[in-house]
């Protein structure tokens, strides 16, 4: 009996020295684009072992292991994997799109047990997609804006709150949108007390200054800077949900420089989500969203949940003049953007995937194009979806950055990101977490999915 267990423990420990067993990789003559600096560092070879760098130096000095899988990347471009700060990944379909676009890391902002299974079958080789960082389920007032969400309506139950997503394994809370004050302080006291940091929404009964004294970790969408940096003479007294989005058009351009730098001063990170309210869209041109050609990859549950008629699709309901707003708001959005960026406040890059319209993978690179936008130079907009990205989740020495003992999360270019931001998605091919997938490899696996999603069931 007791050599019975011996043995099994011997093997379970060999099982888990040999897996993921990915071979080492040797990316040879590629040009590095670390992300500590904005640098170029020509003609590198770069060693990958077991999943992480191992070595990197001049091409002529390195020396090759016997049996590594080599990669020719002359003329070519090697950053760190990309991070969705931002997402509400649900279909396990979408784990793959991220990785094909070479975000390598996700930061999930409504979680479920379903999170926590994809984080280990991942981490374990079994199931291809990105890196999870996930929230537990929302935690909001009464009544919640979202089914599933916890309804914290007694400060005494907020302990409890944060002690059972801690155990649960989750790595942040959520705080959301109907939280009163004094739950909300509850809340940020608990998350202080178990580990867990606060990164979410600005509740409506609080002002962005509420948030900023709190600590809060993250603030998302931008949530609360209209309200903060309205006019003198707006028609908005006060903000809420109904009116966040239409205030941004009357905002005092002024106000927005101190917010950002209250926002440095307490190390406040922003995701700014900025594609998603450009994704609002009703009828032709909801119709013309899903024609896009990216929409084949997205698996046919989703789609009909973003179909003009469906009753799953929220901003069907919305009045077209909302709607309006929500397009009308980005050059003010922009200019809050342009304001931390220009007071040095932590900008990390997310989308609000999983809303309609906002794609697994594709939508991040769009998201980059409107930071670029907004006044970020590409390296700026670049850093907050990897090196700041990690600096937000306090992992800046295990990801987010090409440098030795570093997860090998890595992308391969053929053009430089740093020239034109759209370059970033020019891939030759994906390093996950060690793991060499080509772009052809991946393009291959797509169009198989469509046809599959294609097929009459
Ligand atoms: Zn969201």
């Amino acid at each position: 009996m007791r050599y019975t267990t011996a043995m099994n423990a011997f093997l379970a420990a060999l099982f888990l020295l040999q897996s993921p067993a990915e071979p080492t990789l040797a990316i040879e003559h590629v040009a590095v684009i670390p992300m500590d600096r904005e640098v170029v560092l020509a003609d590198q070879t770069v060693i990958v072992v077991d999943g992480r760098i191992t070595t990197i130096g001049a091409a002529a000095e390195v020396a090759v292991p016997d049996g590594a899988t080599r990669i020719d990347g002359r003329k070519r471009f090697l950053m760190p994997g990309l991070a969705d700060m931002h997402v509400h990944v649900w279909d396990e379909n979408d784990l793959y799109l991220f990785v094909a676009n070479g975000v390598t890391t996700v930061r999930n902002m409504f979680g479920a047990p379903r999170h926590l299974d994809w984080r280990t079958r991942i981490e374990a080789g079994e199931l291809i997609g990105p890196r999870i960082y996930t929230a537990g389920p929302i935690v909001d007032g009464e009544p919640a804006v979202w089914p599933g969400s916890i309804e914290l309506t007694d400060p005494d139950d907020a302990d409890g709150v944060a002690k059972e997503q801690k155990d649960a394994g989750y790595d942040f809370l959520k705080p959301y949108s109907r939280l009163t004050p004094d739950n909300y302080d509850a809340l940020v006291a608990a998350g202080k007390k178990h580990g867990l940091p606060l990164m979410g929404h600005t509740p409506v009964a609080l002002g962005l200054g509420d948030v900023i004294d709190a600590g809060q970790t993250s603030v998302e969408h931008l949530d609360g800077f209209s309200e903060a940096a309205q006019r003198g003479d707006s028609p908005f007294k006060t903000v809420d949900g109904r009116t966040d989005i239409p205030a941004w058009k009357t905002i005092d351009e002024a106000r927005l420089a101190p917010i950002a730098r209250a926002m440095r001063d307490a190390k406040v990170w922003n995701c700014p989500t900025l594609v998603v309210l450009q994704k609002w869209a009703q009828g032709d041109d909801a119709a013309a969203l899903l024609a896009r050609p990216e929409m084949r990859f997205v698996s046919p549950f989703i789609r009909a949940g973003w179909e003009p008629t469906s009753p799953m699709n929220y901003l069907a309901k919305l009045p077209a003049s909302y709607v309006t707003a929500a397009h009308e708001a980005l050059p003010f959005q922009q200019k809050a953007v342009r304001a931390l960026r220009d007071a040095g406040a932590g900008i990390v890059a997310g989308t609000d995937m999983g809303n309609p319209f906002v794609i697994a993978g594709f939508a991040l690179h769009e998201e980059l194009a409107y930071l670029v936008g907004a006044g970020l130079t590409p390296y700026e907009a670049l850093r907050a979806a990897t090196a700041d990205a990690a600096r937000c989740m306090k992992a800046e020495n295990d990801w987010g950055t090409i440098a030795v003992g570093r997860r090998a999360d890595l992308v391969l270019l053929s053009a430089n990101p740093l020239d034109d931001v759209t370059n970033a998605a020019l891939r030759v091919g994906v390093v996950l977490h060690g793991r060499w997938l080509t772009e052809d490899t991946m393009r291959t696996e797509l169009e198989r999915r469509a046809a599959a999603f294609d097929e009459p069931r």
